[in-house]
């Protein structure tokens, strides 16, 4: 097969767009050696804070020093156990992990792939904390349904926003929606830095500021320790970056939720490829584009083949992953999740992708899917 390349993510248009506007300051910041911390983090705190509706936003070093973040100050702690969708991206996990909580998993619902509601009662015990449902693949958990649960079990919602930057449901945008969110500005990120970074999200004055004291080594005056901490800020050098891209947000969403419903058109009629489908009321900033095919694997390699970059998200649930074998959890146990690790695709999404491209991807998926080898 014969076509041209369509990379799986071009982050390289991303930054000819911002490149006028941050390298001055990049500049600024260099001769000023002005690099942790400054006006640019404070400014961007304040920025986001208001497109996404919140009180406060941390900025930290990471998504998941973000989630252990919000998780302590959540109160969770060492036995503690912390539900979660099997699968997510194992940060999720780790971070919970990381500060001796137990990370419980459930099942996900099988049309979107999303921690189930109907799942979350089961799992609760004695010693759980915290409900973390994930806003997959750029749409936002049903919160609407988990956090009436949370709260009639005196549970702390804490949303996983690091792949929601802009998405909302009926009840509001991601990352306004539990007493605590975390979310992750790494680069391919729809809010991406030049390198890593993330953030902290609540309305919760005293939080925030306990936060803000963990992340800094337990410290809110200089050398005077009263937590033990981590080093987690968010330096001047992303938060410029972040300020630049965060101002074009909504036009790379809006040009992402065009891409998929062109994905969706083009689809549409190909047997053997299900496209993804949208809850009621969710504005999806597609962080991902994820089809469900038969022969995944074969139609992988030969996509890969034809020079299309596509990927799998994920190919193993988290409690199935070798890192939390101590955890005894069976193949069987999460039935959708599983199912879907098998057969689940992401095909190219960026906000820069063009027509052209998708129209190559589309062309070339839906003859490999006609092309059945047993
Ligand atoms: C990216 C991601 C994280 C972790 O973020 P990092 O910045 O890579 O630490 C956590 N959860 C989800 C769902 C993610 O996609």
């Amino acid at each position: 097969m014969n076509t041209t390349n369509v990379p799986f993510l071009d982050l390289v248009a991303q930054q000819d767009e911002i490149a006028d506007e941050v390298l001055p300051v990049w500049q600024r910041q260099f001769a000023s050696a002005g690099f942790v911390g400054g006006p640019e983090v404070d400014a961007f705190e304040r920025e986001y804070a208001e497109y996404i509706g919140v009180g406060h936003v941390i900025g930290v070093s990471n998504g998941t020093d973000a989630l252990e973040l919000a998780y302590r100050a959540a109160g969770v702690g060492p036995g503690d156990e912390v539900i979660m969708p099997a699968n997510t991206f194992i940060a999720t996990a780790e971070a919970a992990s990381r500060i001796g909580a137990v990370p419980v998993f459930i099942d996900v619902d099988d049309e979107y792939l999303l921690m189930d509601p109907d799942a979350v009662e089961a799992a609760i015990t004695l010693r759980t904390r915290a409900i973390v449902p994930v806003h997959l693949f750029g749409q936002t958990a049903p919160v609407e349904q988990i956090a009436p649960i949370a709260e009639k079990n005196d549970l702390v919602l804490i949303e996983d926003a690091a792949q929601s930057q802009g998405a909302s449901s009926a009840a509001g945008r991601a990352g306004s929606l539990g007493r605590f969110a975390a979310t992750s500005f790494y680069p391919g990120k729809n809010l991406g830095a030049a390198g890593d970074a993330g953030a902290v999200m609540t309305d919760d004055s005293g939080a925030a500021a306990l936060i803000r004291n963990l992340a800094a080594h337990g410290s809110s005056v200089k050398y005077v320790h009263d937590n033990i901490g981590m080093n987690a800020r968010l330096d001047a050098v992303q938060a410029t970056v972040l300020r630049a891209k965060l101002r074009r947000l909504d036009t790379w969403n809006a040009a992402r939720r065009a891409a998929a419903a062109r994905y969706g058109e083009l689809l549409a009629d190909v047997d053997g490829v299900r496209t993804p489908s949208v809850r009621p009321g969710n504005k999806d900033v597609w962080h991902l584009y994820v089809v469900r095919v038969a022969e995944r694997d074969r139609v992988m390699a030969e996509l890969s083949a034809a020079g299309i970059g596509v990927g799998i998200h994920y190919p193993t649930i988290v409690p199935l992953t070798e890192a939390y074998a101590s955890l005894g959890y069976r193949p069987g146990q999460f039935p959708v999740a599983e199912a879907a690790a098998g057969c689940i695709l992401s095909l190219p999404m960026f906000p820069h992708l063009t027509q052209e491209q998708q129209i190559e991807v589309a062309t070339c998926l839906t003859r490999l899917t006609r092309v059945r080898r047993k």
